[in-house]
């Protein structure tokens, strides 16, 4: 039994020194001093030893039991330390690295825009309100003095929801809705998104509009010329040119385009204002009676102008955008630029 026992403890040593990791010593250490181990089988033969060698035998087990322990520990501490300095190795940080940088967004030239002309007419007394996009056909329409029946719906394409509910084709509803809230004086303007049933390189199905209107006692076409004149001076600077020239809006009347010098080539005519020296952007006029009639305003004692542009236009002048898709594709490369 005593020359079991020491070639047990050699094969347990050599084992042991073998083991890659911690889970495969434990397994080793179970398998010669675990209950069911090499150890305990041996000891079973404890029963055919006389007295006397019982105790020399119990010895020699028990130093081996500690060996075999000793071993395991050693060995056990060995593994631990390697695989910390191995974690170590890993896990090591160069603090001489440049950190990573937080890339930031930039605001959208629409946005830019929008801010910028909300800035300007607060500065002449206006207050911004807004209104839904998924808009009725009374405050889109009808109280716009555009009945059902009226040519001008068709110079819209509209997207209905049903036959009483559509995604708004202007943002000139809010005009009606804030009408209907409060009586005069209002110096309102109105940013926000609108609806069409078009698409091509100067037409998009989403957009942004800016409503603006203005409605007091004795207000006339010289304040309507005035705010604008301003507002264009403010924008595209003082020395542009500016033209108003006759229109038809159903909510106006009368009712004026207004044309600013073109930006790019200063007047003399280019491709962009199809050699005309002009650019177009907005539409305004005087309300017409008919629309404060829906809204219960008496047209005797209170007149008001309104007038509407697209957004991403000012911003393709303003920036020399030369296609509107582009600010629906939110390229980041596009985008930094501004
Ligand atoms: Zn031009």
């Amino acid at each position: 039994m005593k020359e079991k026992l020491d070639a047990m403890l050699v094969a347990a040593n050599e084992a042991m020194a073998a083991a890659v990791d911690e889970a495969a010593l434990q397994d080793i250490r179970v398998s010669y001093l675990g209950k069911k181990g090499q150890l305990t089988s041996i000891m079973k033969g404890m029963g055919g030893l006389s007295a006397e060698e019982r105790p020399i035998v119990g010895a020699v087990a028990n130093r081996v039991k500690d060996q075999v322990f000793e071993t395991f520990e050693a060995r056990l501490k060995k593994l631990k330390a390697e695989l910390m300095t191995s974690r170590l190795e890993h896990e090591k940080i160069d603090v001489t690295l440049p950190g990573r940088r937080n890339d930031s967004g930039t605001k959208h030239p629409v946005t830019l825009v929008t801010e910028e002309l909300i800035d300007i007419f607060s500065a002449l007394g206006f207050c911004v309100a807004e209104g839904p996009e998924v808009e009725q056909d009374f405050y889109n329409f009808e109280a716009l003095n555009i009945p059902k029946d009226h040519p001008a719906r068709d110079m819209q394409d509209t997207f209905y929801i049903n036959d009483e509910v559509v995604l708004r084709t202007h943002t000139s509803p809010v005009q009606i809705r804030s009408m209907l809230k409060q009586p005069p004086p209002l110096r309102i303007i109105a940013p926000g998104t609108v609806y069409r049933r078009d698409s091509d390189i100067t037409h998009s199905p989403m957009f942004h509009q800016i409503e603006g209107f203005m409605v007091d006692e004795n207000i006339t076409f010289g304040d309507l010329k005035g705010v604008l004149t301003t507002f264009i001076h403010e924008c595209f600077g003082k020395k542009v040119g500016v033209r108003f020239r006759p229109s038809f809006f159903p909510f106006t009347e009368p009712s004026a385009e207004v044309d600013i010098q073109c930006v790019i080539c200063g007047g003399k005519g280019c491709r962009v204002c199809g050699n005309s020296g002009w650019l177009e952007i907005l539409g305004s006029g005087m309300i017409d009676p008919e629309v404060f009639k829906s809204v219960e305003y008496d047209s005797d004692c209170y007149s008001g102008f309104a007038f509407g542009m697209g957004l991403e236009r000012i911003a393709m002048l303003k920036y020399g955008v030369n296609d509107l898709r582009l600010f629906f594709e939110n390229d980041v490369r596009f985008l930094r630029q501004f």
